[in-house]
């Protein structure tokens, strides 16, 4: 999402003549989008002001601006504690983000803009046209959350949960789609928690996929307490959704589950991959997992490894556990650290296993790969297949934008490898 939102908020400076510079010591202004999910995000504010202190050190400073998430926890702190920041803008109000440049500009003084304005903020945004033309592109549907999972620092730097209407996603997704992307991911905290006058996330994935010239459609992040029979029954139906579902669980322990405030078990969990399965065979999925949550015995932890081999997630994103200030499990007792590393280490090996022989069965067989770029300096190209692996094809045509047929050669952990094929004999993906 801070992709998404960065991208935003270059669309909104260019109406007062700002312009992206990949060349730091060139820009006016510096303005940092930042996570605050887990610890060490502030550490890194300071990195990187000390970055640009640096680059600066002979010249006149630019405008610093910190957005995000860490600019909504710690505003106050950080204009406080570090001189060289400017303003701090909250996620939900980066839509004032020309007028806080232009205060500066005119006035020199510091600015904390925090508030959370999320209908302001789509109501700016939608006056002002997505200028991004990648061939995958992100789009916020939903942001925030009410869920209060005991761990996350979410619902109170996102605030509530709000729902665009269908009417603004459907006009940012034709612009999007007008400016050359054929596949949307659409965003939110809880994307499947997606209501606009009780319309759900599967009603605007049917009327999504009649827009020409889009090809897939995929979405993240969603919540297993959401899962509704409509978004299963969509799985089936709507033939430009993509096969793999992120669907994160964080633990397989329903005890574990139920002192996070999950609101979900590990069966309820289970019967929505299998009700997924019956609609689409071949669907696949990725997941993420806290690691050593506190009270996470042994046996706690010994289920999560047992749920990761009885899924067989292609792609698994784990963390240990870390506490963040104001959130209820920061008051908790954390689990030794020597224990916490090794289980993540063990977890690690075990999702990387079970990610290695998954790619080992796909040498010889054929992706639908959508190509998204040419890799620099060379003639090959980068695309991702159905399940978003990543494949490279050597090739002297242009692919970008382009579905093809690659039968895969060769894979790593992260890449596989490959050759466009005819779109006769070929050997498809699962099912
Ligand atoms: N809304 C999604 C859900 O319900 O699962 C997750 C969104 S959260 C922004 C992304 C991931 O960060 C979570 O799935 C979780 O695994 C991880 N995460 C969040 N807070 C964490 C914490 N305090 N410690 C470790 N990992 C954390
Ligand atoms: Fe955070 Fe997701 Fe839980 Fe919301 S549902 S509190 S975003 S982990």
């Amino acid at each position: 999402m801070n992709e998404y939102d960065s991208n935003r908020i270059l669309d909104l400076t260019k109406k007062i003549n700002y312009t992206s510079t990949k060349n730091i010591k060139e820009a006016d202004c510096y303005v940092l989008n930042t996570c605050h999910i887990r610890e060490k995000a502030t550490d890194k504010v300071y990195h990187d002001i000390g970055r640009v202190k640096k680059e600066f050190r002979y010249k006149k400073k630019p405008i610093v601006l910190i957005a995000g998430c860490v600019a909504q926890a710690e505003g106050e702190i950080l204009l406080e504690k570090e001189k060289y920041i400017d303003a701090v803008v909250g996620p939900q109000s980066y839509h004032e983000i020309n007028k806080i440049i232009l205060n500066i500009r005119n006035k020199d003084k510091k600015i904390n803009s925090t508030e959370f304005e999320v209908i302001e903020k789509f109501d700016q945004l939608n006056l002002v046209k997505n200028s991004n033309s990648k061939i995958s592109s992100f789009l916020t549907i939903q942001e925030g959350c009410d869920k209060f999972c005991k761990f996350c620092v979410v619902p109170y730097t996102r605030g509530p949960e709000y729902s665009r209407s269908f009417s603004e996603i459907i006009s940012e997704a034709k612009q999007l789609v007008n400016n050359g992307s054929r596949e949307i991911i659409l965003l939110g905290q809880n994307v499947n928690a997606y209501n606009f006058k009780n319309k759900r996330l599967s009603d605007l994935l049917y009327l999504l996929s009649e827009i020409k010239n889009l090809e897939r459609i995929r979405y993240t992040t969603s919540h297993p307490k959401d899962f509704t029979s409509d978004l299963i029954e969509a799985h089936g139906k709507c033939k430009k959704l993509m096969p793999l579902l992120h669907l994160p669980v964080q633990s397989g322990s329903t005890k574990i589950l139920k002192s996070m405030n999950r609101d979900h078990t590990i069966k309820k969990y289970l019967e929505i991959i299998e009700r997924l399965k019956e609609k689409k065979s071949s669907i696949k999925f990725s997941s993420d997992f806290i690691i050593a949550y506190p009270g996470e015995t042994e046996d706690d932890f010994k289920k999560t490894i047992s749920l990761v081999k009885k899924v067989g997630f292609i792609n698994s994103y784990s963390f240990i556990f870390s506490a963040r200030p104001g959130t209820p499990a920061a008051n908790l007792r954390e689990i030794d650290s020597k224990i916490a590393k090794e289980r993540l280490f063990f977890f690690q090996n075990t999702a990387n296993e079970i990610k290695k022989n998954y790619r080992k069965k796909l040498i010889n067989l054929t992706a639908r790969v959508l190509f998204e770029n040419k890799v620099k300096n060379e003639s090959k190209f980068f695309g991702r297949d159905e399940y978003f692996n990543s494949v490279i094809v050597n090739s002297s045509e242009d692919l970008n934008g382009k579905i093809k047929n690659v039968k895969i050669n060769q894979c790593n952990q992260n890449t596989l490898f490959g050759e466009v094929i005819l779109d006769t004999e070929h050997k498809e993906y699962a099912a």
